[in-house]
Parts: C-alpha cells; sequence; structure tokens
C-alpha cells in the first residue's frame, strides 16, 4: 500500500514523579524541531507527547509527598503540558496514559491480539527488579551488582507474572533492524540493538501482582489478579492516542498509512522500543515504527542530572532567565549526536551571544540598517552583479537540503551548523565588501560603488530572508522576528530592531 505523506512524530512520555528537567527539554525540542522542519517543507504533520501515569514510581513519590496518586500525577502531568510555552513547543496532542479516555480501551485491544496469537503464558517467577528502571534486570547484566542507570541493587522478587514470548520474534526483529524497515539512529545505537538480540532474547514479564501494582494501572483483560506491567501500558501511548482501540481514522492516517512514524526517544530507553516494543507490534499484526532516533544524556558540572545531586536544571527557569530560543539554540547546536554533553549557563549564554547576537543578529541589523539609511528602505532587486557574493549567494542556496539531509539522519548540530556557515559567509561578505565605504563613495557620485552597493545590498538581503526561513524549526520566536523585518509599506522596510539580546553571562 503506498504511504498517505504524512509524517507522525512522538517523544518518550516521562515518569511523573518529579518536575521536568533539561534532558526532558532536550528531547521535546529536539522533536519538536523535526516536527516544524517537516510542516516548514508543506508535509502534514503529527506531534504528539505526554506523560507515563502509571509508574510505580509516581505511587511512591506521591506517597512521600504526602498526596493522593491522582493528585500527585496530575499537578506534575500540568508542568509537563506547561512546557509548551518556555519552550516554544508545537505539539499536536498531549495524552497522559491514567487520565486520558483514548488509553485504556487502545491497551487492552493491543493486549488481546498479543493473547490471540498465544503470546502469553504464566510463570512464576524471581528476579531482581529496579523500581527506578520499572525492569527485572538479569545479573549479568548488574555491574557491581547495582543498576547502571540507578546505581541501586535492585530488590529481589518473587510473584507469578504474565510473560511475553518474545524469543519467538528474534529472527523478525533482526530482519527488520538489518534491512532497515525500522531505522535506529545512530548507527551506534542500531549496533547495539543487533548485538543485544543477537545475544539471544529472553521472554518478559508483563504483568504484576494487582497488590503490588498498588490498584494504580490498567488490569490485565481476563485477569483482574494482575495489572499490566507498566512498560507496556507506556509504550501503547503511541498508537492509543491515536484512537487504536477506539475510533481508528486517525490510526489509520497517522499510523498504519503513514509515510514516516518516528519515535525520539533517550539512549536509557533504546532497548524497550527497539526490541520490546517493535515485538509487541509484530504479535499484534501492527505495522512499526519507521525510525527511532535515539539522543544522549544532558549533566550538569560533570554529573548526571538528578534530583539527589542537586543539579536539576528547570527549563522553566531557563527560559525565564535566558529566553526560548537561547534554550532552544543551545540544545540545537551544542549537544552531541554520540557521548554525554555538560551543561552549564555560561555555555549556553556563550552560544546564543556568539550565534544569534553577533551572528545572525549582527548581520541582519548590518544588513537592513544599511537598507533603511542609504535605499530609503527598498530593498535592491540589482542585476548584473552576478559576480557579487558568490560564496554566499551558493551557500544560501544549497541550505535547505543540507538542513533536509542532516535531520534526515537525526543530526542537529549539523543542521544547524549548515545555518552557521551561511551566517559567516554573510558577516565575511560585509567584511570584504565594506559596504559602509561602498556609500561613502556614492555619496560622491561613484556610480560603480552605487551599483556594488546595490548588488551587495540585495545578496545579504536575500540571505537573512533565507536565514529567517530556516531557522524556523530550530528557534521559531526568533525566525519569525527576523521574518518580520521584511514586512515593508509602500515598498520599504521599517527601521530594524535587534531581534536577539546580547545576554550577560552568569557569575
Ligand atoms: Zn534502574
Amino acid at each position: 500500500m503506498a504511504a498517505n505523506g504524512n509524517f507522525y512524530i512522538t517523544t518518550t512520555i516521562p515518569y511523573v514523579n518529579a518536575e521536568p528537567h533539561l534532558g526532558h527539554a532536550l528531547e521535546l525540542v529536539q522533536a519538536d524541531a523535526l516536527a516544524r522542519h517537516r510542516r516548514l517543507r508543506g508535509q502534514p504533520v503529527r506531534f504528539l507527547t505526554g506523560t507515563d501515569d502509571h509508574a510505580l514510581k509516581n505511587v511512591a513519590a506521591a506517597r512521600a509527598a504526602g498526596l493522593a496518586v491522582r493528585e500527585f500525577v496530575d499537578a506534575n502531568a500540568a508542568r509537563f503540558r506547561g512546557l509548551r510555552e518556555p519552550l516554544g513547543l508545537s505539539f499536536d496532542d498531549f495524552i497522559q496514559t491514567s487520565a486520558d479516555a483514548r488509553h485504556r480501551p487502545g491497551v487492552e485491544r493491543l493486549w488481546r491480539q498479543c493473547a490471540g496469537r498465544g503470546d502469553f503464558y504464566l510463570r512464576h517467577y524471581q528476579g531482581l527488579y529496579c523500581p527506578g528502571c520499572e525492569q527485572f534486570y538479569a545479573p549479568a547484566e548488574l555491574g557491581g551488582g547495582v543498576c547502571a542507570e540507578h546505581r541501586v541493587a535492585p530488590e529481589p522478587v518473587t510473584e507469578e507474572n504474565w510473560f511475553f514470548r518474545l524469543s519467538r520474534y528474534t529472527g523478525d526483529l533482526l530482519r527488520v533492524l538489518r534491512s532497515g524497515r525500522v531505522r535506529v539512529e545512530p548507527a551506534t545505537r542500531r549496533n547495539e540493538v543487533l548485538a543485544f538480540i543477537r545475544a539471544g532474547l529472553t521472554d518478559f514479564s508483563v504483568s504484576r501482582p494487582a497488590a503490588r501494582a498498588g490498584g494504580w494501572g490498567i488490569p490485565v483483560p481476563g485477569d483482574p489478579s494482575q495489572f499490566i506491567y507498566v512498560w507496556w501500558d507506556a509504550l501503547a501511548n503511541y498508537i492509543t492516542a491515536l484512537g487504536y482501540g477506539g475510533d481508528e481514522r486517525p490510526y489509520r492516517d497517522w499510523w498504519v498509512d503513514s509515510g514516516e512514524r518516528v519515535h525520539v526517544i533517550g539512549k536509557g530507553v533504546t532497548r524497550f522500543h527497539a526490541v520490546y516494543w517493535l515485538g509487541l507490534l509484530l504479535s499484534a499484526g501492527q505495522p512499526l515504527p519507521s525510525a527511532i532516533c535515539v539522543h544522549e544524556y544532558l549533566s550538569a558540572g560533570g554529573a548526571k542530572l538528578s534530583k539527589s545531586a542537586g543539579n536539576v536544571v528547570s527549563p522553566y527557569d531557563l527560559a525565564g532567565r535566558f529566553g526560548t530560543d537561547a534554550v532552544r539554540w543551545w540544545l540545537l547546536r551544542d549537544v552531541a549526536r554520540l557521548g554525554d554533553t555538560d551543561f552549564t549557563a555560561a555555555r549556553l549564554v556563550t552560544r546564543a551571544n556568539s550565534d544569534l547576537a553577533n551572528g545572525v543578529g549582527n548581520l541582519q541589523n548590518r544588513t537592513l540598517t544599511l537598507v533603511h539609511r542609504h535605499r530609503e528602505g527598498r530593498i535592491p532587486r540589482p542585476a548584473g552583479v552576478a559576480r557579487l557574493g558568490t560564496e554566499l549567494v551558493a551557500a544560501c542556496q544549497a541550505l535547505p537540503q543540507l538542513i533536509d539531509d542532516a535531520l534526515a539522519g537525526f543530526d542537529f548540530r549539523a543542521a544547524t551548523g549548515a545555518i552557521w556557515s551561511v551566517v559567516q559567509a554573510g558577516n565575511r561578505l560585509v567584511e570584504t565588501e565594506r559596504p559602509w565605504e561602498l556609500a561613502g563613495r556614492e555619496e560622491q557620485g561613484d556610480a560603480a560603488a552605487a551599483a556594488r552597493l546595490d548588488g551587495l545590498l540585495g545578496v545579504l538581503a536575500e540571505a537573512c530572508r533565507v536565514l529567517a526561513t530556516e531557522l524556523q524549526p530550530f528557534i521559531p520566536a526568533g525566525a519569525s522576528a527576523l521574518g518580520g523585518q521584511f514586512r515593508t509599506h509602500r515598498g520599504a522596510i521599517a527601521a530594524p530592531v535587534p531581534v536577539f539580546a546580547r545576554l550577560v553571562s552568569p557569575g
């Protein structure tokens, strides 16, 4: 069947046991940039995010806070949903798994489909469970006896659970990942997943006794003594939000018939997405995602972001202090594709000042000030100065394709780097052509200088326009303000206003 050209993109749904931190902002902003980029290119896009309410961690955190689980979960979910404005997010949908009427019927349908395939069996189970990960670990997976993610020793748990026959899908999983039918980016992550599968997949527990779930979650269809494992429940959100198990029209439009179904995730949950989630979908006979884009982690002051380390960076605070564009630009421009990146406010400020205020802002301000001062606000459209600024003209022409290619590989640094090379080429051209001197000579009656200034301003203004367009997915507010400077009244632009404030370095 021919795909419909739609683009569906999701983030993971975080636990709501605490306030959102900068790591959440990274994933949201990455997914948002991809969504905005496709919209800019005219593609129909649906961008989903939300919260994983059924995690047992939420129950524990609510108890610790002395609040009812419902109240606690709703309050924290609102803090995630509320990132929309400070981070400039454009999600089309937000699912809250415990409160959204769409979710439970879809989870149950997915369960029944896998059950219909004979993929569940009851098993008495003894294992090591990390409540932080909501996951059982084999002893061999625990370096020094502790979970690598949480640095704590998992608890021994003995219980009867429903198990999912993941092992049955080993061959299928290898095939879809090797063939690229499901793309995992970057390739390093794909290779890790392949190695994990080749080492042998074991069936995994997909339910827990109702008592241990504390009555929080979704009961197993046909067996109310068990609750569905939170990861199963959470992964299903990607399709329950599309009405899977209810009104399935959006599910058909955005999943079954969609050209691309993309999950943006953190490296810690690669296995859940690139193995378990694919296994569930294969069992249920549903289409697979087309790509899984894996990001790395942020640290602050060299340590992992965590409440216990006391270095949690609030995206609300950052956006309030430095502005949405500066935060987004740092996340998309400075964060490495492989390997963790250390955040400091000083780095964010340096990046924003060098690229935005001194880079894009300076180019725009110089260009439009000259147009305003020497051409009565009318942007020249010169002919016959073709050789002027060829490097800049070529860079502008190449830019959209470079961004498309970089983002197709989920390489945000390469995409923003391509923008930066246009900015540099523009500012270099100003330095070499010295338009203020051309303007001086024009005033002395030098016609050649006047023509050259026309050519130069035309080329520079066109570069600013291209930048205003191509920056939209990355810094939507600044891009829109830049684009607004080209609005004309009787053919003339208004005097330019600086778009990017110079930020003061902290400390
Ligand atoms: Zn853990």
